[in-house]
């Protein structure tokens, strides 16, 4: 259900009307209500409940540090050059012992950095140094002069000495007995011709798991060839030295930092590339797929720098695990890194030392997931095919997407929630991370008269802050939230709520709502839990933020919102030089809550009521002249359009923009000409008689035009008291309203 305000204009400008009003004749200053300011209680959320900075891995190897991180960490510090600490990186994946001993982390589990995509970013920046130290890890294992092969000739030489290989044995293009190529490592064949798997005769256990492997790569392969509509370019490795000696694609079984990596032959900038994998002898089936998928991305030209697809490289590559093997899961082990941290952009790369944020580019798989149930999952291959002419990759998923991210991300920042009625990752899946709310209260006056809740809001591009309010409190009566977009535009700007009333779930948009209001005294508007979602859209400027002057805010308050029953006592005394009178009239009755058409509670920071049951009991007594009169009587009012009271429930000023702590003012008015023109009282003057008017019946009920007067701290009782004098010369009017109102009780 969607609440669109296109109906709504008359009742707005209604309203507005009516507030405008009150500010022309508000030349009296707002009562301070110093004492009130102490009994209300506004709590930011940023003190009551700070944003979480403490992330916990969902699925924790061990609770070891991993060198990956070390090292990101010393480059942060400025210990290391970025130069350095990706050799490092390298060297710590490979489990090189050049890596410092003091960069070595105490996790023995992989970790889910890939370097073979570092590698890819920052291979054009490296000295020529940097590239051959290098050189050794950017070819397969099985070749004489990779890291594999110098490992083993480092532990060879450790039981004995050796001398160095011959340089003409490198990648085994001699075929020569002694190199490890035909000596050291087997491989199995898929039976489709396209793959051939790798693995070391030193562990023959091995060899089951690349059966295994096997058995499934030819499925995977052909899945991503329909998907991506081309196949990963052939490593000619037939006639090309270092590639595996023939042209299967090459994955091999190795012991690895990581979980798996996909390196490129090639390092040229945008062109396609031939590539191969390494695998983590034991990875995860799910790591096959991930890593296949990236070697169908290397089969893309691209134009812009490689970091500039990194997040979408990983987000793909994480999603092709839930597209090719539904029921696997393994990619919910990322949905973590993306979901805890709904601050951070949805391109946005960590990387190591950012704890569960060093995979948000992974757990960003969730986004192509969620517009593949909308639109199927051939935008995929169009958006690589598109980077071969687009830089920004942000803007190709913009067109590729309907109504781009200005309809999208909304709508995905509902369901980064993931919690019932937005739980769709969970009933598609069995997914059930959920997102990190910005703020999780209970909203509980505890005897207080009013809480206000104030939210960040200040969202970056392509991100949200969520919160969530659960109402338990029957006091809570009055809430209202207060949107800071009606004074201040902001384009990107989206606020969704899901609202819980009854125990059934409605989603309203309150983007362009001034206020969102709720008087749970009524079981239709009985508010119990409340989700609000700020999103921004924007994806053209990176460092875009929302920012709001006045926050949004949720104020509740324990004044009473469904009716009061009321005895309103008017009294008048007049005098002059040839005449005075008394007069009483005392009315009872009860304010009923009045909705306006179109009124959804989108429009209105305030409270209105209209007149029912209405009766007066007057009493008039007076001479004029030579006359006099009395009288009393009862009579029904039926109640007019010009009879009615407003009361201001949370907290708002008249404009309605602005929170004052404490503030529950009240006015009203009460007439009826009608029954003033009908009711009156024979004055007689001997044979002579005229009738009467009573002034007490006209305006039964008044209170100042500007409101000033309270509703009781406990929010349930109206009293106050209003007197007009008129004099003039030879002339004196006093009128004296004085009431009693009591609340309905909840409904
Ligand atoms: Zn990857």
């Amino acid at each position: 259900m969607k609440y669109r305000l296109l109906e709504q204009s008359s009742l707005r400008r209604l309203i507005f009307s009516f507030v405008l009003l009150s500010i022309i004749v508000s030349y009296a200053p707002q009562s301070a209500q110093a004492s009130q300011l102490e009994a209300s209680a506004a709590l930011p959320l940023s003190q009551t409940n700070p944003q979480q900075t403490v992330f916990l891995p969902l699925v924790a190897q061990d609770s070891g540090t991993h060198s990956v991180d070390l090292i990101a960490a010393a480059q942060a510090r400025g210990e290391i050059s970025s130069e350095t600490a990706l050799l490092y990186q390298v060297f710590a994946v490979f489990g090189d012992d050049r890596l410092p001993a003091k960069y070595r982390g105490t996790s023995s589990g992989p970790s889910d950095v890939e370097v073979s995509q570092l590698v890819r970013e920052q291979y054009h920046t490296l000295s020529a140094q940097a590239k051959a130290t290098l050189e050794p890890f950017l070819m397969p294992p099985y070749h004489s002069g990779s890291w594999w092969d110098l490992q083993q000739q480092k532990q060879r030489r450790a039981v004995a000495p050796q001398a160095e290989q011959p340089s003409e044995w490198r990648c085994g293009g001699l075929g020569n007995v002694k190199d490890p190529l035909f000596n050291e490592w087997s491989y199995l064949d898929s039976a489709n011709g396209e793959v051939r798997i790798w693995w070391q005769k030193r562990y023959p256990q091995d060899a089951a798991m690349a059966k295994l492997y096997l058995e499934k790569v030819d499925a995977i392969w052909l899945k991503l060839h329909m998907l991506m509509g081309r196949q990963p370019p052939s490593d000619e490795g037939s006639s090309k030295l270092c590639r595996g000696g023939n042209n299967r694609y090459d994955i091999s079984l190795v012991d690895l930092g990581a979980n798996g990596e996909t390196w490129p032959y090639e390092y040229t900038a945008g062109g396609p590339t031939p590539s191969y994998i390494l695998l983590r002898r034991g990875a995860a089936y799910g790591t096959l797929i991930h890593e296949l998928m990236h070697a169908f991305q290397f089969a893309f030209a691209r134009k812009g720098t490689w970091s500039e697809y990194t997040w979408w490289a990983e987000a793909t590559a994480t999603w092709a695990v839930q597209y090719v093997d539904p029921t696997l899961n393994h990619e919910h082990g990322y949905a973590d890194g993306f979901l805890k941290r709904p601050d951070m952009a949805l391109e946005e790369v960590l990387g190591g030392d950012s704890g569960v944020a060093a995979t948000h580019h992974y757990g960003a798989y969730l986004f192509p997931w969620f517009i593949q149930t909308r639109i199927g999952e051939g935008w995929i291959r169009t958006s690589w095919e598109r980077f071969a002419t687009e830089p920004n990759s942000l803007k190709v998923v913009n067109e590729l997407i309907p109504g781009g991210f200005k309809q999208q991300w909304p709508d995905f920042t509902l369901r980064m929630l993931n919690r019932p009625p937005m739980d769709d990752f969970t009933k598609a899946d069995r997914m059930i991370v959920q997102s990190t709310l910005q703020g999780d209260e209970v909203v509980a006056l505890n005897g207080a008269r009013e809480r206000a809740y104030e939210l960040d809001g200040n969202v970056k591009h392509l991100a949200s802050q969520a919160y969530r309010f659960t109402f338990n409190d029957l006091s809570a009566r009055s809430v209202t939230f207060v949107n800071p977009l009606f004074e201040q535009e902001q384009l990107t700007a989206e606020i969704r709520a899901l609202v819980k009333i009854n125990g059934k779930w409605a989603e309203e948009d309150w983007t362009d709502a001034p206020w969102r209001s709720f008087c749970r005294d009524v079981k239709a508007e009985r508010v119990e839990e409340l989700m609000i979602v700020i999103s921004n859209n924007e994806w053209q400027n990176r460092n875009h933020k929302l920012h709001f002057t006045k926050p949004p805010r949720l104020i509740a308050t324990n004044v009473a919102c469904r009716g009061w029953d009321f005895t309103v006592t008017a009294k008048m005394t007049e005098s002059g030089d040839t005449f005075n009178s008394q007069e009483e009239t005392v009315t009872t009755g009860r304010w009923l809550r009045d909705i306006l058409d179109g009124d959804d509670g989108m429009g209105r920071p305030f409270e209105h009521y209209q007149a029912k049951d209405v009766k007066a009991t007057w009493k008039h007594t007076g001479t004029e002249g030579g006359c006099s009169g009395s009288g009393s009587g009862s009579v029904t009012l039926p109640g007019a359009d010009q009879t009615w009271l407003t009361i201001w429930t949370t907290g708002l000023d008249l404009t309605g923009r602005t929170y004052v702590p404490g503030r529950r003012v009240y006015n009203g008015f009460g007439t009826d000409v009608e029954v003033w023109g009908n009711v009156t009282v024979p004055y007689n003057c001997g044979d002579d008689s005229f009738p009467r008017s009573l002034v007490t019946l006209g305006h039964w009920f008044r209170t100042e035009t500007v409101p000033t007067q309270s509703v009781s701290a406990d929010g349930k009782e109206i009293k106050g008291t209003f007197v007009e004098i008129e004099t003039d010369e030879g002339y004196n009017r006093t009128l004296t309203y004085t009431w009693t109102m009591t609340a309905l009780p909840p409904e």
